[in-house]
């Protein structure tokens, strides 16, 4: 077989010289027709593991993706790199019958190397149909997570993506991917696409500039925000807050304390919120208080400080919306208020839901509290908490978390766990 040279290929496509952390072995692998099961942080360069193969491989990948916009921003990238406008396509129900010929013609003709589908138009009979009688690389599946009622957002169309890939064809190579580092999210992925066997590459989940703290929720919480802001002032930060009002009630504390903040929930419309990220981004302020509607997507790369008005509902949601902080590998630094009191407020929002929802968000919660109360490296609880060991003594940031540079005194610790 024609040997490919891959850093070739990445840097005629993609104009990067070397492949970043585990892209090459996936790449490899994906290449060689194997399932492939793909764990890297945000930010890792998952988009790459399988963008490169599809361009080198004959026929067209299929690319799951839960967001339109996401799908949206990628086949740009791919057109921006390609001669042909068609090498990537997007196929659902905003098209009309003209534009769903020329995608079908392009995909045919071998010219579409990637076409990106929402899971819900996967399975239209007529695609399925159609897509039958042609040459598929494989199948990419993004954020698969998805797949997982123990992931942060369960998409229950994700479920089926087998059994349509199975109607399409025999033997089409299966590639997850993820962000979410948690054993059982991984456990449910791999059960649910049927790939016991993938080949699975999991990167490290170490954030080594990243400091982590969690300091107590008392009533003083507004003045200690305040003053923690503005120690960091002029530096770029985003603060979490549970609820609409909070939001509102911190921005205004903040701005009338002479902090340059804006706040950002769903309640808003679409307009001032896109002006308010915007102003962060450029820097107009350096405050954005926020729910969690705000992240998904920002790519800021000098973020300077997380604050956590409140704790969140998961240690993986912690990870997440801690991991906005140091894009750039600057200092990062992470504060979360905790208090009882809001654990069982929490747990009350959980009251009306179904049965099964309640019972998993009441053990993920169970972990924060498990987490917050310990007195145990916070990074190395993390990293154990998505399967990786960590030493402090060797590992990188092994002394950037509270519990190791404070330690608490033997008879205040609360342990239970025994990392
Ligand atoms: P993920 O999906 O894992 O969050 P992305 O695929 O969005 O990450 O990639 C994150 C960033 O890394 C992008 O800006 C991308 O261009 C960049 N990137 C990916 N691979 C490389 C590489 N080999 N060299 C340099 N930059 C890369
Ligand atoms: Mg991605």
């Amino acid at each position: 077989m024609e040997q490919i040279n891959l850093h070739q290929e990445l840097k005629k496509y993609f104009g990067f010289n070397e492949f970043k952390g585990l892209q090459e072995q996936v790449i490899k692998s994906i290449i060689a027709n194997k399932d492939t099961f793909v764990i890297m942080p945000t930010g890792g360069g998952k988009s790459l593991c399988y963008q490169l193969p599809a361009l080198i491989k004959e026929g067209t990948a299929i690319v799951v993706s839960p967001l339109i916009a996401l799908m949206k921003n990628q086949v740009d990238a791919m057109r921006n790199i390609s001669d042909h406008h068609g090498v990537a396509h997007v196929l659902n129900s905003s098209l009309n019958k003209t534009q769903v010929k020329q995608v079908k013609e392009d995909i045919s003709s071998g010219i579409t190397k990637l076409v990106y589908v929402a899971p819900e138009s996967l399975t239209k009979t007529e695609y399925i149909e159609f897509l039958k009688g042609e040459t598929i690389s494989f199948l990419a599946i993004d954020e698969a997570h998805c797949i997982s009622e123990w992931g942060h957002d369960f998409r229950p169309e994700y479920r089926n993506l087998k059994n349509i890939i199975e109607r399409i064809g025999e033997n089409i190579p299966i590639i997850g991917l993820t962000a979410t580092a948690t054993p059982k999210v991984q456990e449910d992925i791999l059960k649910n696409l049927r790939i016991p066997d993938a080949t699975t590459f999991k990167a490290s989940f170490n954030r080594p500039n990243l400091y982590y703290e969690i300091r107590p929720k008392t009533d003083d919480v507004d003045s200690d925000i305040i003053k923690f802001v503005k120690k960091n002032s002029g530096k770029s930060g985003i603060i979490y807050c549970l609820s609409r009002k909070r939001v509102e009630q911190l921005s205004q504390a903040l701005q009338v304390n002479g902090v340059k903040a804006v706040p950002y929930h769903a309640g808003l419309d679409a307009k001032t919120r896109s002006r308010h990220q915007d102003m962060f981004l450029m820097e107009d302020i350096d405050v954005v208080v926020a729910t969690i509607a705000f992240g998904m997507g920002i790519d800021k790369p000098d973020v300077r400080f997380v604050v956590h008005n409140d704790i969140p509902k998961s240690i993986e949601s912690y990870y997440q919306e801690t991991g906005r902080a140091g894009r750039d590998g600057g200092e990062g630094h992470c504060v979360a208020y905790y208090n009882h009191k809001d654990i069982e407020k929490l747990e009350k929002f959980m009251s009306g839901k179904p049965i099964a929802e309640q019972e998993i968000g009441h053990a993920l919660l169970q972990d924060v509290v498990a987490f917050a109360e310990s007195s145990i490296s916070r990074r190395k609880y993390i990293l154990h908490y998505f399967g990786e060991e960590f030493d402090n003594e060797t590992g990188e940031g092994g002394d950037m978390d509270d519990n190791v540079r404070y330690p608490k005194k033997k008879k205040e610790a609360k342990d239970d766990v025994d990392l």
